[in-house]
């Protein structure tokens, strides 16, 4: 299947795509070869304006609605990306560099998944009735916030946009979204889907640029709520700039995840949660597990065998299905990763395997592991965001669990080992949001998915979504006689 990547236009705003090539021009390049394969144009600031506008009136239409009704459009929506996830997934492979192999199960179908999942609880947002002393009772009201903003990374475009999109829009919000400048194909798809789905026009609106465009967005008196998927830089501009008009906000930011192998782990799940937590997506995923404690029991059988299952990478042709590890999406990113590589040889770490980037077209860089790696290192500290693997000796459970949580960083943790008391206890012990035991970056959309300290604030997926994009108004009601004192 060929598909066209150039967008009809940049933005699709009001149930339509929209141009204006005075804002300044983007190129989207594949980074398995390096080519341009399609430009943008940055939004104007009367872009902005504009897609506002539509959320706006769009927002009120759409709140007045049923939930039964949303949810069915939703719904529509999530069965419009199923039957072409193919188109879409190939998509996402121009748009991101990773594997088809991969993006065929983890990103439109993701997307479908929160969009099927949150049009199956529209309909049931309701209130609650507390009752009172005298027959007066409390009711309440579950609202909408009104015109959220999403912004994404250039991960994983797609499912960011239905992340944000699915529960804000079953709640009767609009939103207008902005992906990642380096990856801003796939979100427009996803808005002539929800158009086609019989959203109003203006519901989910895609308007593209650079971080200033971000900016405007998120400071609009027209804004309710802001939703972030990015770095923790990133995170703290955004959430300040979000408390100047005291705006709900939800941020999804980075992490340096600990997975912690015990001796008595099943040595092939371990490597396998190692893999999943470190090489999938190239490494660009911001759960990944890049701080991998070791049991020094295990250590030595773990790093053989972790060193024969990475042969079986397949480096290659991102839309071959046959490969199943890709480049990295930028040359700046490849740029950071190597930048890592060397402070983690300079500051002592022994590189296992991996680390020099690949001679040729695009920005390939293979599964890169480093062993006898210590705390301070900077490559056991910083989020690298790509296909590093920092692997730690330890002893004792006391000892590895301090060691674990001494980071800013709280998004995701995870435990190998055969023994179940020991698993609960280490999870409740870990400072993390999401936490997996003999398992590693699982998402399903019925768990809360967030983190905890610089990692973020609030939950993505799942009932705890709603809380993020609603809001409960009381009403009192009086049935017994109403007394003042004069
Ligand atoms: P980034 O922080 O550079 O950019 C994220 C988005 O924010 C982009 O769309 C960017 O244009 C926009 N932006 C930048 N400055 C802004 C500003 N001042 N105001 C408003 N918007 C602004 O992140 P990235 O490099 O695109 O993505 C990688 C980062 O995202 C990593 O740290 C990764 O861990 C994190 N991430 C987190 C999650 C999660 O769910 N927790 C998921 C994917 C990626």
């Amino acid at each position: 299947m060929s598909i066209n990547t150039q967008p009809t236009a940049s933005h699709y705003i009001g149930g339509a795509y929209v141009e204006d090539t005075s804002g300044a021009p983007i190129d989207v390049v594949y980074g398995a070869t390096g080519e341009v394969i399609a430009r943008v144009h940055a939004a104007t600031p009367a872009i902005v304006d504009r897609a506002l506008e539509a959320a706006t009136a769009a927002q009120k239409t759409w709140a007045a609605m049923s939930g039964t009704e949303r949810g069915r459009v939703l719904r529509r929506a999530a069965d419009l990306i199923r039957e072409r996830n193919r188109e879409l997934s190939i998509l996402e492979t121009y748009d991101t560099g990773k594997p088809l192999q991969e993006t065929l199960v983890a990103d439109a179908t993701s997307g479908a998944d929160a969009l099927e999942y949150f049009g199956g609880l529209a309909a049931s947002l309701t209130g609650e009735t507390i009752p009172l002393a005298g027959g007066d009772m409390v009711y309440t009201l579950r609202e909408p916030l009104g015109v959220c903003v999403g912004i994404g990374a250039w991960n994983y475009p797609t499912q960011i946009a239905c992340w944000k999109a699915a529960p804000a829009l079953a709640c009767g919000n609009a939103m207008v979204f902005k992906p990642s400048e380096t990856t801003p194909l796939c979100a427009l798809k996803i808005a002539e889907i929800l158009t086609e789905a019989g959203a109003p026009p203006g519901l989910f609106n895609v308007v593209q640029g650079m971080g200033e465009v971000g900016a405007a967005l998120v400071t609009d008196p027209r804004v309710a709520k802001v939703s972030l998927t990015g770095s923790v830089p990133t995170g703290k501009k955004v959430y300040a700039a979000a408390a100047g008009e005291m705006k709900h906000v939800t941020m999804e930011l980075g992490g340096k995840s600990p997975i912690i192998v015990f001796d008595d782990a099943d040595l092939e799940d371990a490597v396998s949660g190692a893999i999943l937590g470190n090489f999938y997506s190239s490494g660009q995923v911001c759960s990944n597990g890049t701080r991998v404690f070791v049991q020094t029991g295990i250590r030595d059988a773990f790093l053989k065998r972790l060193t024969e299952r990475l042969a079986g990478a397949v480096l290659g042709d991102p839309l071959d299905e046959a490969t199943n590890f890709g480049p990295m999406v930028s040359e700046g990113q490849i740029g950071i990763v190597e930048r890592y590589v060397r402070l983690g040889i300079e500051e002592g770490a022994e590189l296992v395997t991996g680390g020099a980037r690949i001679e040729r077209d695009g920005y390939w860089m293979p599964p890169t592991v480093f062993a006898g790696v210590t705390d301070e290192m900077t490559i056991a500290r910083e989020e690298i965001f790509g296909p590093v693997m920092c692997v730690l000796d330890f002893d004792g459970e006391d000892e590895v669990m301090a060691r674990a949580n001494a980071t800013e960083f709280g998004l995701a943790a995870g435990v190998f080992t055969r023994d179940l008391a020991r698993a609960h206890r280490v999870v409740r012990g870990f400072e993390a949001g999401t936490c997996f035991i003999n398992s590693y970056n699982d998402a399903p959309v019925e768990a809360p998915f967030g983190g905890v300290k610089m990692s973020g604030v609030g939950r993505e997926n799942s009932k705890a979504a709603i809380e993020h994009y609603s809001q409960v108004k009381s009403v009192y009601l009086r049935l017994s006689p109403l007394e003042a004192p004069f």
